[in-house]
């Protein structure tokens, strides 16, 4: 059985063997790109080489990129610790063609990593195509001998990739694991697609298009290649897994979550058990990567998955503070491949541990609140905004808290009536405003960073977090 380490290495070190560039993950808060809230795919550190506003002295490269699906337009959140195959921090493994190969090769290093390198048994895989992509369809079956009735066409925008409203953009191909017919769930394309049974393991995307203006679009002289590969999710493939959740890796941390709690990850523990570990890795990498916890943007997506983590951790009976316990079983799993979770490490530690500490004051009482009012409720009702309001003003619940909370009694919560809720007070708190209060505090700030600078004053460099060796 190889671990996770060893996969990703194996990956890597394929496509170095196949004249690639092996590229180190950007950090996951992007450089230079504002409309996005954090790294989500393994292209996001090439989107300039492949507009050609920047240019790289290689034309092959390959990463294992963190990323991180807890907002914006990929958000996964609702999903950890309910699929067997969600994360909100994850490893996309990837191979990039700037101009150099296309389409042909690609399917072709995929075909034979999987197979050859892996060894996966190919009557197992299945793949998906653009419903116009006669070419790739081809490919597929020259190349693996697949069947017509195991190339699925697909005429969704699952299938069809773009970089935004202009810009490079083209048909893709995913390929598919099926587990199994135990498990519910159908082939890509059919109506419950959604179930586990059949895991999209790899997504290549043929970037052969320019869309130029809304109406014109252009195919590219020099078409280029995009792929990504979960590696948890090729890692449950490898170790005869199912779940992402049974890998080596996760196993390892919820262990550490077990002991720590001394409660065992079954029945309706299981969940609480797979939150706190995938949130765990999330906390912790976007810490070590500069991010920490704050009432708005990047800071507030980071804050509620560390609150959510550690009502789950309250749900197990954790008498105090538990996140900051498992940093260690987490810098031993992965600390080799992101040395700035050995450099964070105090970092991340420490802020777990305030925001546990804090939160875990008002959080019992919060809960009490949110159980006296949905008391009487039963699967199918919702709760009013101005409660949902009164929980995250008076005792810190994210909405998505509340939210997932009730989950899993089948109650919801009136959104609008929140927002409601939540405008008035803005505007209450803008006519009571009598000035300075904010303006003093930023000049607080300013003044600690001219004299230390900002990255001293955050007690970490950010520079150094990046894990740019
Ligand atoms: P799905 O349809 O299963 O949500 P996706 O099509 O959204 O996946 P892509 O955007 O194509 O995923 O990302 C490329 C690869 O990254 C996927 O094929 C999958 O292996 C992996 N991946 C995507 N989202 C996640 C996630 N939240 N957790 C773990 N792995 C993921
Ligand atoms: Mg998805
Ligand atoms: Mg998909
Ligand atoms: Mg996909």
């Amino acid at each position: 059985m190889s671990g996770v380490n060893e996969i990703r290495s194996t990956f890597l070190d394929y496509f170095r063997k196949n004249g690639h560039e092996v590229v180190p993950s950007s950090p996951l808060v992007p450089r230079n790109d504002p409309t996005l809230m954090f790294v989500n795919a393994g292209m996001v550190q090439f989107k300039n080489v492949f507009t050609g506003l920047e240019t790289r002295n290689y034309s092959r490269a390959s990463t294992a990129q963190k990323c991180v699906r807890a907002g914006g337009k990929h958000n996964d959140l609702d999903n950890v610790g309910y699929t067997a195959r969600h994360h909100t921090f994850f490893e996309m493994l990837g191979n990039f063609s700037f101009g150099d190969y296309f389409k042909e090769n690609a399917i072709e290093f995929a075909w034979n990593l999987i197979t050859k390198e892996f060894g996966i048994d190919r009557e197992k895989l299945l793949v998906t195509v653009y419903h116009t992509d006669d070419e790739a369809a081809g490919f597929w079956k020259k190349i693996a001998g697949l069947p017509e009735q195991k190339i699925i066409r697909i005429a969704t925008s699952d299938n069809f990739w773009a970089m935004g409203d202009t810009g490079p953009c083209g048909p893709c191909s995913e390929i598919f694991y099926d587990h199994g017919e135990g498990i519910p769930g159908g082939p890509p394309g059919s109506p419950d697609e959604d179930g586990d049974r059949f895991i999209e393991i790899w997504n290549l995307v043929f970037m052969q298009f320019e869309q130029v203006t809304k109406e014109e679009r252009i195919a590219l002289p020099r078409p280029s290649i995009d792929t990504g590969m979960g590696l948890e999710r090729i890692a449950a493939v490898l170790q005869g897994k199912h779940d992402n959740y049974d890998i080596d890796l996760f196993q390892a941390l919820i262990r550490a979550s077990e002991e720590a709690t001394g409660v065992k990850a079954e029945g309706k523990n299981r969940a609480s058990h797979r939150v706190i570990a995938d949130h765990l890795r999330a906390s912790s990498f976007l810490i070590a990567d500069g991010v920490l916890p704050s009432n708005e943007g990047r800071g507030y997506v980071l804050r509620r998955i560390m609150r959510r983590a550690m009502r789950h951790a309250q749900l197990l009976g954790a008498a105090e503070p538990l996140m900051w316990r498992l940093v260690p079983a987490l810098v031993r799993e992965m600390g080799q491949a992101y040395p700035e979770l050995v450099r964070g490490q105090p970092l991340i530690t420490e802020t777990l541990k305030l925001e546990e500490t804090r939160f875990r004051k008002t959080l019992a009482r919060g809960l009490t609140l949110l159980s006296d009012a949905t008391d009487t409720m039963s699967s199918g009702d919702r709760l009013d905004g101005e409660t949902a309001f009164k929980l995250y003003d008076t005792y810190g619940f994210p909405l998505d808290l509340t939210q997932d909370a009730l989950r899993q009694r089948g109650i919801s919560v009136d959104t609008d009536g929140f927002n409601t809720a939540m405008e008035r007070q803005k505007a209450e708190a803008r006519a009571n405003w009598a000035g300075s209060g904010e303006a003093a505090t930023e000049a607080v700030w300013f003044s600690v960073k001219d004299k230390v600078g900002a990255t001293e004053f955050l007690g970490y460099d950010t520079e150094q977090a990046e894990g740019v060796v």
